[in-house]
């Protein structure tokens, strides 16, 4: 070997050996940064001031029906309760039946929270979690995941084991999945907008590889990933109506500009060939308040989060299905999403900023988120 060769080769050799270590120093998506402290900073039980009838709880029709203020999904003896609290951003709340518990994440905290409603103990059931969102929960009794900093959606395995269900669309990585819905077939349809990319807080900050914010579809069948909407700013919560003819999804744009939406929009539903059809407009936030969550009772209302506008609408708001306000839960800090629960699925589970809520109800989730 003559000298020249040698030296080429050792540069080489050292090209990729600097490679191999500027590779090895990269932050671990999922990395955990400094803890929350551990102590209560806000307390629990029945909001202060708290005297029946609810005062929080505030109807947009005041003659009808019973309950508080006429409010016809509250019976005069509910009230909200702070059930849980020390997070930095709670967020997609899910309520397994089976052990009785919510799982829900606390995003900048890297972890994913459980608690227990019988004795009120919360946990940490998951950390890191790849800075997870939304969480939605499978008819075999499976957690389905949206990541941040994983940029997936995965499912756990009732095993333990967890499973990639999506992570590229044409060969390029996911923006950031948000939140996720499983129909009856076993489909899986998750948004997927930017947030979870757009720092260092919530994720790991990137450049998005898809062209659009999408909403998507996963076949139960053969995995495929398809588009089912590309034309939202930020496609956000999202959930089916109790029959699935009906797909609702939020619109949180405005976060990227005030000329861009804050709304909930509807569609309807093709499953055989899984498509969204017959987009409309089903309800408009108060900008600049912006609604992140959405679920369905048996009945067919719709029940949304808002928050980060004016602070007299933090909380959730109730619309029948044609799109009437029936009225609000008022929550004293920002209100990002919320599940059904409890034994007879009418316990309303509200991620609040840095507290889980919760309140009664006179209805019951539909069946499945
Ligand atoms: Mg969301």
């Amino acid at each position: 070997m003559n000298r020249r060769k040698f030296l080429a080769m050792t540069a080489a050799a050292a090209a990729v050996t600097a490679k191999a270590a500027s590779a090895a120093t990269a932050i671990p998506p999922g990395q955990t940064g400094a803890p929350t402290p551990s102590t209560a900073p806000l307390p629990l039980g029945p909001l202060p001031g708290s005297r029946y009838p609810d005062s929080r709880l505030e109807s947009a029709k005041p003659a009808a029906t019973f309950g508080p203020n006429g409010f016809p999904a509250f019976a005069g003896t509910m009230a909200v309760e702070r059930v849980a609290t020390g997070f930095r951003w709670a967020e997609g709340p899910v309520y397994f039946p089976a052990g009785r518990y919510v799982l829900f994440s606390d995003i900048p905290n890297n972890r994913i929270m459980r608690f227990s409603e019988d004795d009120g103990h919360l946990s940490v059931y998951r950390q890191p979690s790849m800075n997870s969102n939304g969480n939605t929960i499978d008819r075999e009794g499976r957690l389905i995941t949206c990541e941040h900093s994983g940029r997936r959606v995965t499912r756990t395995e009732l095993d333990g084991s967890i499973t990639v269900i999506a992570d590229k669309y044409n060969g390029k990585r996911l923006n950031s999945p948000n939140d996720a819905v499983v129909a009856a077939d076993g489909s899986i349809w998750f948004t997927d907008p930017v947030y979870g990319i757009g720092g260092f807080y919530e994720g790991i900050k990137a450049d998005p590889e898809q062209e659009k914010r999408n909403v998507y579809r996963v076949d139960p069948k053969s995995g495929e990933i398809r588009v089912v909407a590309d034309d939202f700013v930020e496609p956000n919560g999202l959930c089916f109506s109790p029959d699935e003819k009906k797909l609702y999804v939020c619109d949180t744009g405005f976060t990227d500009g005030p000329q861009n939406p804050s709304h909930i929009r509807v569609f309807d539903v093709e499953h055989v060939g899984g498509k969204l059809v017959n987009s409309k407009v089903f309800a408009d936030m108060p900008k600049p308040a912006i609604t992140d969550g959405v679920r369905c009772d048996t009945g067919g209302r719709v029940w949304c989060s808002v928050g980060w506008g004016d602070p007299n609408e933090d909380g959730v708001r109730g619309y029948t299905a044609e799109g009437e306000l029936l009225g609000k839960i008022h929550i004293p800090e920002t209100v990002a999403n919320l599940c059904f629960g409890g034994q007879q699925r009418n316990r309303l589970y509200i991620c609040g900023s840095t507290s889980l809520y919760a309140v009664y109800t006179s209805v019951q989730g539909a069946l499945k988120p």
